[in-house]
C-alpha cells in the first residue's frame, strides 16, 4: 500500500483515492526548483504545466528515444539510467522535489542518452518542450526568471557528476548504499521504499551479493530494515555516520549553485 504523496497527508492509501491530491499538490509549492520562480515566471509555468501521476516502475522516457516532456517532481522519485550494450545498466542520477527529470528537454533537445524510470510513485508537474521554450525568452540574467533557475540547476546537475564519478570509483558500497538511501528519503520524502535487491544491485552497479552484504550490516547496526525488497530507515542520524562524503557535497553543490536554504532538507 503506498502512502500518500501530499507530504503533509498521512492516510496510507493509494494515490487515486485522495480527493484533493491534485489540488493539495498544486497548492503547496512542492518542487523546490518551481518555489524558487519569482511569482510572474511561477504562474506562467503553471499556466502552461499539467499535474500528472509517477507510477513506481514506468518509464517516462527511454534512453536515445525522442520525448516531448520533462517533469517536476512534488512527491515520488525518478532514476535517471545509462546504459551500455551487454550491461544492465547504471543510475547516474536521482531526481525527486529537489530537481527535474528532462534537462535535455529544457534546454531544447528531444532526446537524451539517459532512461528516466520511477522508482517511486507520486506526483509532478509536467511541461511539453515548445512551452518551455517561451518561458525562456526572459533570459538568465534575472533573477527567479525560468531560464535562470534551471541554467544554476543545469551547473549543480554538471558538478554532481563529477561527484557522481568520484564516489563510484573510490567509496565502499556500504557509504554508497547508506548515500542512495539517504538521498532516496530525501527526494520521496518517505522512510519507506520499495527497492529489491536486484534493482538496486543494478542501480549501483554491483553484484548482488555486495548489495546483500552491506544491507545485511547496516540491518546488524539497526540502522535500516530490509524484507523482501521493503526498506524501512530506521535511524538516520546512523546511516550519516556511515555514509561517504559525496552525500553532504551533493546537497552543497545545490545550495550554492541554487543560493538557496530550500536545499537544507537533502542533507543536515
Ligand atoms: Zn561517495
Amino acid at each position: 500500500m503506498r502512502v500518500c504523496a501530499v507530504s503533509d497527508c498521512e492516510k496510507p492509501h493509494p494515490l487515486q483515492h485522495c480527493g484533493n491530491l491534485k489540488d493539495a499538490f498544486v497548492n503547496n509549492n512542492s518542487n523546490a526548483l518551481i518555489a524558487l520562480l519569482h511569482d510572474d515566471a511561477r504562474q506562467r509555468f503553471m499556466d502552461h504545466a499539467t499535474v500528472v501521476e509517477l507510477t513506481a516502475g514506468s518509464s517516462l522516457w527511454e534512453g536515445n528515444q525522442s520525448t516531448p516532456y520533462a517533469y517536476w517532481p512534488g512527491s515520488g522519485m525518478v532514476s535517471l539510467m545509462a546504459t551500455a550494450q551487454g550491461a544492465p545498466g547504471l543510475e547516474v542520477r536521482m531526481v525527486g522535489s529537489e530537481g527535474l527529470a528532462g534537462l535535455h528537454t529544457v534546454m531544447g533537445f528531444a532526446a537524451s542518452a539517459l532512461t528516466a524510470t520511477v522508482q517511486v510513485s507520486g506526483l509532478a508537474w509536467r511541461c511539453e518542450r515548445d512551452a518551455l521554450a517561451s518561458q525562456c525568452e526572459t533570459g538568465i540574467a534575472q533573477a527567479g526568471s525560468f531560464a535562470n533557475v534551471m541554467t544554476r540547476y543545469a551547473g549543480a546537475v554538471v558538478a554532481q557528476m563529477t561527484s557522481f564519478a568520484v564516489c563510484l570509483r573510490f567509496h565502499h558500497i556500504e557509504q554508497r548504499l547508506a548515500k542512495w538511501l539517504l538521498m532516496a528519503q530525501d527526494r520521496a520524502r518517505s522512510s519507506h521504499l520499495h527497492v529489491t535487491q536486484e534493482a538496486l544491485s543494478t542501480l549501483l552497479g554491483v553484484r548482488r551479493v555486495s548489495v546483500t552484504n552491506a544491507a545485511t550490516a547496516l540491518q546488524d547496526l539497526q540502522l535500516i530494515y530490509y524484507r523482501r525488497g521493503e526498506i524501512s530507515l530506521l535511524n538516520r542520524k546512523g546511516l550519516e555516520a556511515q555514509v561517504c562524503s559525496c552525500y553532504r557535497l551533493d546537497a552543497q553543490l545545490f545550495r550554492s549553485h541554487l543560493r538557496s536554504t530550500l536545499f537544507t532538507g537533502l542533507a543536515n
